[in-house]
């Protein structure tokens, strides 16, 4: 518990709040530059346990934002080196990492199979996003969405029958999305990745739980933010059943 000092000082939060972070387990789709920043932030915060899902090899124009890999990892497994970093710098933390791009058969097994606490969405792409946003709200497992185009920024975080999901925000995909067709600074990323780890952390560890329902954006142009109240729309494909 030493290794916390600095957050259990913190006036509310104290041991029993640690505890609770300690006994939770958070599954992350995509660890590049946005779900390895949060990944980065919940390791430093003592989660319990992290289930990682990313496919595929390290590339050079990857290390502008992975800050989990080392440029000697060019070519291997980045969910290898992000398990390898995770665990050097924090050997209390117990991680699965599963080498594959989120599917529903596979999302759905894996969330059948474990106790999973919350949900972090770090995809860049509408499919994998809707697959999540669907498969979380029927298992009832809240999950926040960590997204960002060049100088903006998005986060929301949905409570399954409770407030607006993904469907409810955006019921069809935006016209000819391109997943690698925008541009990324670290910085963004990052900041994104740290703001949606902090809702996590409050909230998973009992010290504050309203973090549904308002989506924040950030203009890294001038850093300015605002929060949009979100409303579930009643007959949402996905949500619009569920009370
Ligand atoms: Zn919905």
């Amino acid at each position: 518990m030493e290794k916390y000092n600095r957050q259990i000082s913190h006036p509310g939060f104290g041991d029993e709040k640690q505890a609770r972070l300690e006994r939770s387990t958070v599954l992350v789709a995509g660890i590049g530059g946005l779900g390895g920043a949060v990944v980065w932030s919940l390791v430093s915060a003592g989660i319990g346990k992290l289930i990682l899902v990313h496919a595929g090899n390290l590339d050079e124009p990857d290390l502008n934002r992975q800050t989990l890999m080392t440029h000697d990892w060019i070519g291997k497994s980045r969910i290898e080196k992000a398990k390898e970093t995770i665990l050097n710098f924090n050997p209390s933390v117990e991680v699965e990492a599963y080498d594959f791009w989120i599917d529903e058969n596979n999302l759905s097994s894996l969330v059948q199979q474990k106790k999973i606490d919350f949900v972090i969405d770090a995809r860049h792409n509408f499919k994998e996003r809707r697959i999540i946003n669907e498969v979380c709200v029927n298992a009832d497992i809240p999950f926040s969405n960590a997204a960002m185009n060049a100088l903006e920024g998005y986060v929301f975080s949905v409570n399954p029958g409770k407030t607006a999901c993904l469907q409810c925000l955006y019921s069809e995909d935006p016209p000819s999305w391109d997943p690698f067709g925008f541009s990324v600074f670290g910085a963004v990323s990052s900041t994104i990745g740290s703001m949606t780890a902090i809702q996590v952390i409050k909230y998973l560890s009992g010290y504050y739980d309203d973090i549904f329902g308002v989506l924040v954006n950030v203009d890294f142009t001038d850093l300015s933010s605002r929060r949009f109240k979100l409303k579930r729309d009643k007959s949402c494909l996905v949500c619009g059943g569920k009370q």
